[in-house]
């Protein structure tokens, strides 16, 4: 839309400088062209594309998951921040936001690609809180090289480069979990990180893992109707409540899934303690959440979109990293994003909650259902699949949810849905490049899918409303 605003602001300055019914006559051509292109349908409006190149480009041509771009001589690249950038560039594993048209379903015409210029640096810095020791004990002053477990990358903390490990404390409690680390590095052909520096810090304070605005959330029921509930409370007073979708076999296997799959180390010391709950709300909204205490909400109509329990157990093992990597906290004191008063206006009281986005917007943590930032999302999404891979599950149902997924909604840039500021198509081609990347010799055939309990719960469900 922009040129169009920039032409008739073009034409209002001539209409000033005078040659008035000149002007007047041009200023009715363009109202005329705005229309008539306007009404030429909407495959020749302007979009944006934005995700992670996942295939080599081949005859003017690159590949986002099933999107194919065609740019040409004329297409503009650019590098964002500076820095050169063209068509030889483009590589897999890219970040790029492409402006163009649709000509066809998933056929897009670049006029222009922008290129991140952090994904175009080949060394990743990354910080994560670790869940996991070392295979072997390491000396504080140790030399030796080894490996580490940590952010769904298999660390190799050479003898070279700068490292401080952390020294055991006097309570016997593992020095590695729960404490945090930065760490600095380059993917080897065997898709293992070769890292070149670490440093070990302290893990998230306790608070990290409460629900702002001293609120606490329980199960209930709703004095009128009697439904059960989940209640938002700050002290005796109800804030807002939930509806717990009424079949018990539903909420059962979930909550029974869910504890199934929390990584060992999210309930060991030193890190703070956390107690996960998990819970489906009846809501028409496709979306997940984690609430920073560890309770995990997850809505019938994102339960009903799901195929199979490998895709159930991926968004479930998501949330709970962002829990355990404390993102609420990460988000609040490392982004700018900006930091809200904390005040609940009782405005939903003892009602229900229309938006829980809106409603968590309140104490400043609407990215617990809105999405956080694409960095955090990347490492949910990175140590989900390690942990699906660590019970058993195929990752690649994580990808094959994004697809249907992005075909259901990854057109639309406004919507409620899951994380909507990073459309779908945006994470499974990030998860595409990952799982490449990472485990580039594995296969898929033997691990798990679905199972009759999944197929039990999803019968017993009956259909739900989806927005
Ligand atoms: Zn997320």
């Amino acid at each position: 839309m922009g040129e169009y605003r920039g032409l008739a602001a073009d034409l209002g300055a001539r209409g000033k400088r005078g040659a008035m019914r000149k002007g007047l006559f041009r200023a009715g051509v363009a109202v005329l062209c705005f229309l008539s292109l306007c009404g030429a349908g909407h495959p020749q409006q302007k979009s944006k594309l934005r995700g992670y190149i996942t295939d080599p480009a081949r005859d003017n041509t690159i590949r986002i998951l099933d999107d194919v771009l065609t740019y040409s001589s004329g297409t503009d690249f650019e590098m964002e921040g500076g820095g050169s950038f063209s068509a030889q560039d483009l590589e897999v594993g890219l970040l790029i936001e492409a402006e163009g048209t649709w000509s066809a379903k998933h056929q897009f015409t670049a006029q222009k690609i922008k290129c991140d210029r952090d994904s175009f640096d080949k060394v990743i810095r990354e910080s994560v809180f670790l869940s996991e020791d070392p295979p072997t004990a390491q000396a504080a002053d140790g030399t030796e090289p080894f490996r580490l477990r940590a952010d769904g990358e298999i660390l190799l903390i050479g003898a070279a480069g700068r490292r401080s490990l952390p020294t055991a404390s006097a309570g016997g409690d593992s020095p590695y979990i729960g404490r945090r680390v930065k760490y600095t590095g380059t993917r080897t052909a065997k898709g293992e990180m070769e890292v070149r520096d670490t440093e070990f810090g302290p893990p998230p304070p306790a608070d990290a893992f409460e629900i702002p605005g001293d609120l606490k959330v329980t199960e209930g029921t709703d004095p009128q109707t009697g439904i059960a509930v989940l209640e938002f409370r700050k002290g005796n007073k109800v804030q807002g409540r939930m509806k717990l979708f009424p079949v018990k076999k539903v909420q059962q296997y979930v909550k029974s899934l869910g504890a199934q799959i929390i990584p060992p180390g999210g309930l060991k010391k030193p890190f703070p303690p956390l107690e996960f709950r998990f819970f489906v709300i009846e809501s028409e909204e496709v979306n997940a959440s984690a609430l920073p205490d560890g309770t995990i909400l997850v809505n019938t109509a994102l339960l009903a979109l799901m195929d199979n329990e490998a895709q159930l157990a991926f968004v479930l093992s998501h949330e709970i990293a962002h829990v355990m990597q404390a993102h609420v906290w990460r988000q609040i004191h490392e982004t700018r994003t900006k930091r809200v008063l904390i005040t609940i206006a009782a405005i939903a009281g003892s009602g229900y909650i229309g938006s829980l986005a809106t409603f968590l917007g309140q104490i400043g943590i609407a990215a617990v259902v809105n999405g956080y930032t694409r960095k955090l999302e990347n490492q949910a999404d990175r140590l989900a699949v390690q942990n699906l891979l660590d019970l058993g599950y195929n990752p690649q149902e994580a990808l094959r949810f994004f697809r249907v997924m992005t075909d259901r909604y990854g057109f639309r840039s406004t919507s409620a849905i899951w994380s909507n500021h990073d459309s779908m198509l945006l994470r499974g081609s990030f998860l595409t490049v990952q799982l490449r990347r990472r485990f580039p010799d594995a296969d898929y055939a033997r691990a798990r899918v679905d199972t009759e309990d999944f197929r039990a719960m999803r019968a017993a469900m009956g259909p739900v409303k989806i927005q």
